[in-house]
């Protein structure tokens, strides 16, 4: 019987030295007593998790830890949305990912005042793609409802259409600049043209007292298709996340995908019940991998004390008692970040990120001093690629297995 394997995700938390912070970053400034211990025993390193020439999306780190290859198996943000919703697509569907948002006017000097239609509620989301599918929906195009800002749009049979070709902005990248080069793109295409334009004069009638005025349809692909997990690494695994592109890589592996009530994606999110979710998988499953999305958060906000106290939080109540529970399931735990979210630059960075791996059949003594971006430069193993991470480790368990 495999052993277990936990990979524990903190999203964003690697960063850059602070001048505030005395020229350290915010993990060697939090007090992280579980990490330090398990890098003193275990083994430190970085890994790149991000392949030269994509961009540095969660969606795209993520999927290459959860060892999947991203230039291989990346289609979109949307088809995973999409993946997490369960959406029925064909393999010729194309799939974008469609924001409620907000801007000043739509036309080339008008700028992008919010990706989330002012954090527009859910039943008002609702209402008003109801009105939008009435008016926009055809045979070729249609509006999949999701939650709040977030929502889908299938294109029937779009793979190999000039609109699969088109690199669309995601609309939180270009916020407070003029809409210009974006709508340039939008202009190639009459279908999207006359969507965006259509849904801006239905959205800026009267009867519509929210802040969202226009939809953005981005992140593009067909459906994503990866192969099972369990086939693939031998494993029954789960994710738990509070974020939905994470379940859309989770299930389109065949993953377990647990709900945890209270798991919010902020600081206050119910870390108790995400631990004790993971544990409870472990009772008859193999690998979890556990995403939290707080200290990515606080990096976008810009904002250091928030980085810190997200990463403290980590550390004691999602690797502490994992830390508690690994010997007596003799299993292993991987500490990590999708990608770096540095609090200085407030969105996200490229280079490699740091990991920290301990086996609880593999105890060494004094190994490392604390658990840091630093100690992970000067470490033991440094991997070129994000999806080499997860066969490392279970080669790692292997050894151990002796
Ligand atoms: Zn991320």
């Amino acid at each position: 019987m495999p052993r277990k394997l936990l990979i524990l995700i903190a999203d964003g938390m690697g960063d850059y030295p602070a001048q505030e912070l005395d020229g350290r970053t915010p993990l060697q400034a939090a007090r992280t007593p579980n990490m330090d211990a398990a890098a003193a025993q275990g083994t430190v390193g970085t890994c790149r998790t991000i392949p030269s020439g994509m961009p540095a999306g969660s969606d795209i780190a993520n999927m290459a830890i959860m060892g999947y290859a991203p230039k291989r198996y990346h289609t979109g943000r949307g088809p995973i949305e999409a993946a997490a919703q369960g959406l029925d697509c064909a393999p010729s569907d194309l799939i974008y990912r469609l924001n409620l948002c907000t801007v000043s006017e739509l036309s080339p000097s008008g700028l992008m005042l919010d990706h989330s239609g002012g954090h527009i509620q859910n039943e008002e989301a609702l209402n008003l793609l109801q009105v939008l599918r009435t008016e926009l929906d055809t045979d070729q195009v249609q509006i999949i409802p999701g939650f709040q800002y977030r929502h889908l749009l299938k294109h029937t049979d779009g793979v190999g259409t000039l609109e699969a070709g088109l690199d669309l902005v995601p609309p939180h990248d270009i916020l407070n600049t003029p809409l210009a080069p974006a709508l340039e793109v939008y202009a190639r295409s009459p279908l999207l043209d006359s969507m965006i334009h259509r849904a801006h004069s239905i959205l800026t009638s009267a009867w519509n007292q929210t802040q969202a005025n226009a939809i953005w349809p981005w992140g593009q692909g067909p459906p994503l298709a990866l192969p099972s997990f369990a086939h693939t690494f031998g494993l029954r695994g789960a994710v738990i996340s509070a974020v939905d592109l994470i379940k859309g890589l989770g299930r389109a592996a065949g993953m377990d995908v647990l709900d945890v009530p209270g798991a919010t994606g902020l600081v206050d999110t119910n870390y108790q019940g995400k631990v004790q979710a993971a544990l409870n998988f472990l009772e008859h499953g193999d690998f979890v991998f556990v995403h939290l999305e707080g200290p990515d958060e606080c990096g976008h906000a810009g904002d250091l004390d928030c980085k810190i106290q997200a990463i403290e939080r980590f550390d004691e109540h999602i690797v502490g008692p994992v830390m508690l529970d690994l010997a007596r399931m003799e299993g292993a735990v991987c500490m990590a970040c999708d990608h770096l979210t540095p609090v200085g630059v407030r969105t996200h960075t490229t280079e490699p990120v740091p990991f920290c791996f301990l086996d609880s059949r593999q105890i060494q003594s004094g190994a490392h001093e604390g658990f840091s971006e630093a100690a992970a430069a000067a470490g033991d193993v440094h991997l070129e690629a994000g999806h080499l991470l997860l066969p490392y480790l279970l080669d790692r368990m292997q050894e151990a297995d002796g």
